[in-house]
């Protein structure tokens, strides 16, 4: 836990210093950086003309330091920050699933599409709860419907990789979240976060089933873009 670091260290880990910031503006809060940052909020302290500007290590965007601080503090601030522009993540994002299980096994039949090997499910389940502080509504309770969800993959090299990436992202409380369905419309329940799973074996009578020769791929780069790579399959 980074429980020991203030918000504005955590941020300054990430930083270069700008010494003559360019004459553009901010994009989080709109505001010229060769000026003051427009966030004035809670818990965003005072800061020098030197440290005003700050330029994300490896993606190189600039932005008011006291504008990633006011980012960082609205997010579940976990030690992570990602980068508003291209998404280039700093540090380890993880999300605010809630707690549960996932379990999976070999089952001796192939999916549509994937007629040389056999299948791998996956079982979630998430039992409802009462949201924590990293919640929409903190305090309030929340539904989990249609669990235990069951889930395909081709129990192919590329499928077993997807698993163990997948092994992480649940790990990291990346695989669902609390918030709006919108399947179902409501809200304080628990939803899919932004990596696809395919929860029909036979048929693909929800668009959610096989074949679909891109699939894995395209769950790759979602695991990608939630900072999961091949390398984290590794470990
Ligand atoms: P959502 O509707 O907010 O959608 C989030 C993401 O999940 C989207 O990318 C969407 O494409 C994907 N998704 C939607 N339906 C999916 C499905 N059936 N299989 C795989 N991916 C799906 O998220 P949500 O509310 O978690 O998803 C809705 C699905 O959840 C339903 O289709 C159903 O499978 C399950 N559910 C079941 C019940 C029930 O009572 N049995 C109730 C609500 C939801
Ligand atoms: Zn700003
Ligand atoms: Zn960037």
């Amino acid at each position: 836990k980074p429980g020991s670091k203030t918000p504005e260290e955590v941020v300054k880990k990430y930083l270069q210093k700008v010494k003559s910031p360019p004459e553009e503006d901010c994009t989080i809060c709109m505001e010229p950086l060769g000026g003051p940052s427009g966030y004035k909020g809670p818990g965003v302290g005072p800061v020098s003309k030197a440290e005003s500007v700050g330029r994300l290590a490896q993606c190189g965007h600039q932005y008011h330091f006291q504008c990633l601080v006011a980012m960082y503090n609205n997010g579940n601030k976990d030690g992570s920050l990602q980068c508003p522009t291209c998404k280039t993540i700093y540090g380890v994002k993880t999300g605010n699933q809630p707690a549960g299980k996932m379990e999976y096994h070999v089952i001796p039949h192939s999916l549509p599409g994937h007629p040389d090997c056999k299948s791998i499910r996956i079982i979630y389940n998430i039992p409802p709860g009462i949201q924590g502080p990293e919640h929409p509504n903190p305090g309030k309770p929340f539904t989990a419907r249609g669990f235990p969800r069951h889930c395909y993959l081709p129990d192919s090299e590329k499928g077993r990789k997807v698993l163990r990436l997948l092994l992480v992202a649940w790990d990291r409380r990346l695989i669902f979240s609390v918030g709006t369905s919108s399947t179902t419309g409501e809200s304080d329940t628990v939803i899919w976060n932004e990596v696809h799973h395919k929860t029909e074996f036979g048929s693909n009578l929800t668009g959610h089933g096989f074949p679909d020769p891109g699939h894995l791929d395209n769950v790759l780069e979602e695991l990608r873009a939630q900072g999961i790579t091949e390398e984290d399959a590794l470990v």
